[in-house]
């Protein structure tokens, strides 16, 4: 059997976790679900497989009761702190790769402070729709808006972003588009009538279409790599548009080529999809995440060897999509670790790999392709 504990990983797609860690069940549950209706927390997350795993996991960990009571006091009893400290360590993490545009800044860890408690490397991306809303409720002008994102976006690597993220699957779709600048700024000036107390929601397809073109010409100029979110979120999602089949029109433009693409979250329920894109584009990249989406260990199993059956496995990249508590990001760590060596055996005892070349696979999607991909 292989062994994969001592592999330490790059979590490639990850976000920081809440200064305050206090939580109640519901609260705690919360976390664990992307279904917005308080029935979920309430009735349901109990209930789900992958929720039932973690607890017997933390009360093996805190070495208490298996009840979500004992556990939930066990944990309120470590201040935020040393709780990130144990659960961090503990996952053996030697880059956490964090998108900081959420949860909001002043209620959770700063990048730096996540590496300093988890004794491990923080790196950061850029999410290009934040910065458009930013920049839209600060200029009344399309114009000044475009240059300073264009701006913004051009230095971004010597800003120490090492890759830029979109969440347009949850906006207006991953069909994204090129529009004439007339269009977008007509686009621009309905976005600036939807401000609300200073804040947008930017879902205007032909402004949010445009910006993302802009940053793609900078993307290639830099190498930078582009994370998209695809398939699996929350109910803001048409999961419809979510499929990153809908890509192609931006994967096929030779000019983009030197931008590196993470399709992430294993375009889940499209896992197959996303995995044959990267195994067809070679600018392509699949990212395997073992906490989001909230799946069991079963269908974990299936998409892993269905994304190493099609694509080599310098495309693959693992990461957790931990959020709001570090039990996310462990909890990650172990089943990662755990499902990729069970799939690598099955392909060792099918006789298609020997065991040499599994360990090398399985260093290659928990940290090889990652250093490579984003230049660590
Ligand atoms: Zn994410």
């Amino acid at each position: 059997m292989l062994d994969l504990t001592g592999i330490s990983v790059v979590d490639n797609h990850c976000h920081p976790v809440l200064l305050d860690q206090r939580m109640d069940s519901l609260q705690f549950r919360r976390c664990f679900t992307e279904a917005t209706d308080p029935s979920f927390p309430e009735k349901h997350v109990a209930n789900a497989v992958y929720y039932l795993w973690l607890l017997r996991q933390m009360a093996t960990f805190y070495g208490c009761e298996r009840t979500e009571e004992d556990i939930l006091a066990a944990r309120n009893k470590l201040d935020a702190d040393t709780l990130l400290e144990h659960l961090l360590r503990a996952a053996n993490i030697d880059t956490l790769i964090l998108d900081p545009a959420y949860p909001p800044g002043p209620e959770c860890y700063a990048p730096e402070r996540m590496g300093q408690l988890g004794h491990c490397r923080a790196a950061k991306m850029l999410r290009l729709e934040t910065l458009m809303q930013r920049l839209i409720v600060e200029y009344d002008d399309f114009d000044e808006v475009a240059e300073r994102y264009s701006m913004e976006v051009s230095n971004a690597r010597e800003r120490g972003y090492c890759a830029l993220k979109s969440i347009v699957a949850y906006r207006t779709g991953l069909d994204i588009a090129e529009w004439h600048k007339d269009e977008a700024a007509t686009s621009f000036a309905e976005a600036r009538l939807a401000i609300r107390n200073e804040q947008l929601r930017i879902a205007h397809k032909p402004l949010l279409d445009y910006l993302l073109h802009i940053a793609f010409r900078h993307a290639a100029e830099q190498e930078l790599p582009v994370q998209f979110h695809t398939g699996y979120g929350d109910s803001d999602t048409d999961m419809r548009l979510g499929n990153p089949l809908h890509l192609r029109d931006v994967l096929e433009r030779s000019d983009y080529h030197s931008m590196p693409i993470v399709l992430l979250h294993e375009s889940y329920p499209y896992c197959q999809l996303g995995a044959y894109l990267a195994a067809i584009y070679p600018h392509v990249y699949f990212d395997l995440s073992y906490t989001i989406p909230f799946v069991d260990k079963l269908e974990m199993l299936a998409f892993t060897r269905q994304a190493l059956s099609v694509a080599p496995a310098s495309k693959l990249m693992y990461s957790t999509d931990g959020i709001n508590v570090p039990e996310m990001h462990w909890a990650g760590a172990l089943r990662g670790r755990s499902v990729i060596g069970q799939v690598l055996n099955e392909m060792i005892d099918a006789d298609e790999i020997d065991e040499e070349q599994a360990q090398h696979i399985a260093q290659q999607i928990l940290r090889g392709t990652a250093y490579s991909v984003y230049r660590l």
